[in-house]
């Protein structure tokens, strides 16, 4: 796999200068993997939810061999201590690419500004940093300029450290919509089309897919609903018909590429879910009904509470009808959570970074908590089941024999202090150790 010259180069190169593939990555591909046993005062497997006590993680090369049982004779034990051993974290929704500021007209001015191959710099740096914070899969909705294909290329081939990231490319609107954000005249900047994610009516938008797909996206990111942080729309108005809505989910799913739907309001959401996509993102203003629609048809809510929690606490920071905006999406989303728990929708972790500082993530889980959620669900969320929606279930979302070994370590016992989350002590993906602060 690793045999040839080149590919043993990029894999040096790594360790210079990202310093995260372990020797394992650079050793002779003939010699066997070492195996690895990690131990720790408990262990969260995402199959259940429960926590048991003084199990122990091994592996070997990219792939978890065992879960509980003994150690092997010849492994290397790491003993983590008073620490809980968990699968790595999985984000539904960031924007790696990029990161809001405190000042939005700042970032709007560098979205036009920076080169592509600037913004990919700054996308290593924040994909390194997600890593770091135990996030070890994520999906990307949404960049700018390929740069997204860029980077995740770039990662699986070693060059930089980051997580496993499936990604969109463009996200797809209509024109003026929230993804159609740049209200610049058009003699001054290039008014967007298919090739940027722009579409009217159907024929365009399944154009606007096919392009997407055609450079590499592993899932389709629709705006059907107006959103926070653009300034032209209302946030709650159905911005895509029923037409453009059934040719962009059927041209998605010809691909078996997933389709998520940006939706702060109702009714763009209830055209949403009767197109057929897979997951409401956000989802601020969706009623009672809605969510018992999405329950009978398994459609996940992704409810970012980050970017819901984070654009209202800075509200001031931003122009006032985006101010407006979010104050409006938060006062209504933590009833619209409560709700969406008590009626059984399918729930994925997600958190929209990149509106907030990237790394940030895991208080996520922190949030969804506060609102009544069980900290086993929250972790659930944000492994097993984000898993699911993501079809990567097979390979990540639990410690299992057999599953791609991305584990995670936090202090003490998770269930008793979900902000542990926060604060990784040992981050492994794909049998590479990315952090470890504990005593061995
Ligand atoms: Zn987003």
């Amino acid at each position: 796999m690793r045999g040839t010259a080149s590919v043993a180069a990029v894999a040096t190169v790594a360790c210079l200068l990202a310093g995260w593939a372990s020797a394992a990555a650079a050793a002779d591909a003939a010699a066997p993997p070492e195996t690895i046993v990690l131990k720790a005062a408990h262990v969260f497997d995402s199959t259940g939810t429960t926590l048991k006590d003084g199990g122990i993680v091994v592996v070997r090369g990219d792939r978890i061999v065992s879960v509980g049982g003994t150690t092997p004779p010849g492994a290397r034990i790491l003993d983590l201590g008073d620490a809980t051993l968990l699968p790595g974290f999985i984000d539904a929704h960031t924007h790696l690419t990029l990161e809001f500021g405190k000042d939005y007209y700042r970032f709007m001015y560098d979205r036009i500004m920076r080169f592509p191959a600037e913004q990919a710099l700054y996308g290593a740096q924040y994909a390194r940093r997600t890593l770091e914070a135990g996030f070890t899969t994520v999906r990307n909705l949404g960049a700018y300029d390929f740069v997204d294909i860029g980077l995740r290329n770039a990662i699986n081939a070693g060059v930089t450290a980051g997580p496993r990231l499936l990604t969109a490319v463009h996200g797809i609107g209509s024109p003026g919509g929230h993804f159609d954000n740049l209200s610049y005249p058009p003699d001054r900047v290039k008014p967007w089309g298919p090739i940027e994610g722009i579409c009217s009516g159907p024929e365009q938008c399944r154009e606007a897919v096919r392009y997407q797909m055609k450079w590499g996206a592993d899932v389709i990111k629709i705006a059907p609903s107006g959103g926070v942080l653009s300034e032209s729309d209302p946030v709650d108005v159905p911005q895509l018909t029923p037409e453009e809505l059934a040719a962009i989910v059927s041209e998605a799913h010809k691909w078996n590429r997933k389709v998520a739907a940006h939706c702060h309001g109702d009714a763009a959401a209830r055209l949403a879910i009767a197109a057929g996509v897979d997951s409401i993102e956000h989802g601020s203003f969706l009623t009672e009904d809605t969510l018992k629609l999405m329950k009978s048809k398994d459609v996940y809510l992704v409810p970012t509470r980050m970017a819901v929690y984070w654009t209202d606490k800075n509200a001031d920071t931003y122009p006032p009808n985006i101010a407006a905006k979010a104050r409006a999406a938060a006062a209504a989303h933590g009833n619209m959570f409560k709700s969406a728990m008590r009626i059984g929708v399918p729930i994925a972790f997600g958190t929209d970074a990149g509106v907030f500082p990237h790394g940030m993530n895991a208080m996520e889980f922190g949030l969804m908590t506060d609102l009544g959620m069980s900290p086993a669900a929250a972790l659930l969320a944000g492994t097993r089941d984000a898993a699911k929606l993501l079809g990567e279930a097979a390979d990540v979302g639990t410690l299992e024999a057999g599953k791609t070994a991305d584990i995670v370590a936090v202090p003490g016992n998770v269930l008793t202090d979900i902000h542990a989350t926060e604060h990784p002590v040992f981050v492994m993906h794909l049998g590479h150790i990315v952090v470890q602060k504990a005593a061995t």
